[in-house]
């Protein structure tokens, strides 16, 4: 392997895709403002509850609603330049993980749709099923913790152990635990606001052109561990057994 053991590990809603299809799904079927969604999206913005209590209410108003899913789901695109980073990543043997909280069947969907090759998907199992029938299940395999539906900082930590280095993508509030164990980090929106607030290294990017300047335009680094913005910050928040 050429690639000496560099992982990428990206986000897909609002990193990989230009729009966060989750929350595009929840606000534009309506399922935001429903009184039973209001009030865990309160527990949630007050920490008094993670993602994974949040999925399981808001994600049960989807069931019987595929038709306006995928309705939606024609309006979604890939973010800028997201297709050449990945052809990259390919030519140089670089494994690529899409990580994320959101539901496996528009993931799934829409990584089809426009040819995303992904060495693996991990995301909630929540899907249509051919019979017609919904589920909805969350992918976190971690006992000690059942805070957020797909445990990004477990997967991450994973990879670590395996020996991996691992260059995290992403862009939201979930990427914070994944991120944390990663070597580098790529942070828009969300997440970067919080890096800064915490006084964490990272790149900022907006698209995936930014990306490949910098991990394109400093490759030999990155693949022998040595480029800048390490990440630094211990994580304090997620736990394991
Ligand atoms: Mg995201």
């Amino acid at each position: 392997m050429d690639n000496n053991n560099l992982v990428i590990v990206t986000d897909f809603d609002g990193t990989l895709m230009k729009e966060d299809v989750g929350d595009t799904v929840m606000k534009e079927l309506g399922i935001l403002e429903r009184e039973e969604t209001i009030e865990v999206t309160r527990k949630f913005i007050g920490k008094e509850i993670g993602t994974m209590k949040w999925i399981e209410v808001a994600y049960s108003f989807l069931e019987g609603r595929q038709a306006e899913v995928d309705e939606l789901l024609e309006s979604v695109s890939p973010r800028q330049g997201a297709p050449r980073f990945l052809d990259f990543c390919k030519e140089r043997q670089i494994p690529v993980i899409i990580l994320s909280d959101g539901m496996a069947y528009y993931i799934e969907k829409l990584t089809q749709k426009f040819g995303i090759e992904a060495d693996k998907i991990i995301s909630n199992p929540i899907r249509y099923l051919s019979d017609g029938e919904y589920s909805l299940g969350f992918q976190n395999p971690n006992p000690s913790c059942r805070w957020c539906g797909c445990c990004k900082a477990d997967a991450v930590r994973r990879l670590k152990e395996e020996g991996s280095k691992v260059v995290y993508i992403g862009d939201g509030v979930s990427d914070l635990y994944g991120s944390s164990f990663a070597d580098w980090i790529f942070a828009r929106s969300t997440l970067a606001n919080f890096l800064t607030e915490s006084g964490e290294q990272f790149y900022r990017f907006e698209t995936f052109d930014d990306i490949m300047d910098v991990f394109a335009g400093d490759f030999d680094a990155f693949s022998a561990g040595t480029a800048a913005r390490m990440r630094a910050k211990e994580n304090t928040f997620c736990r394991f057994a």
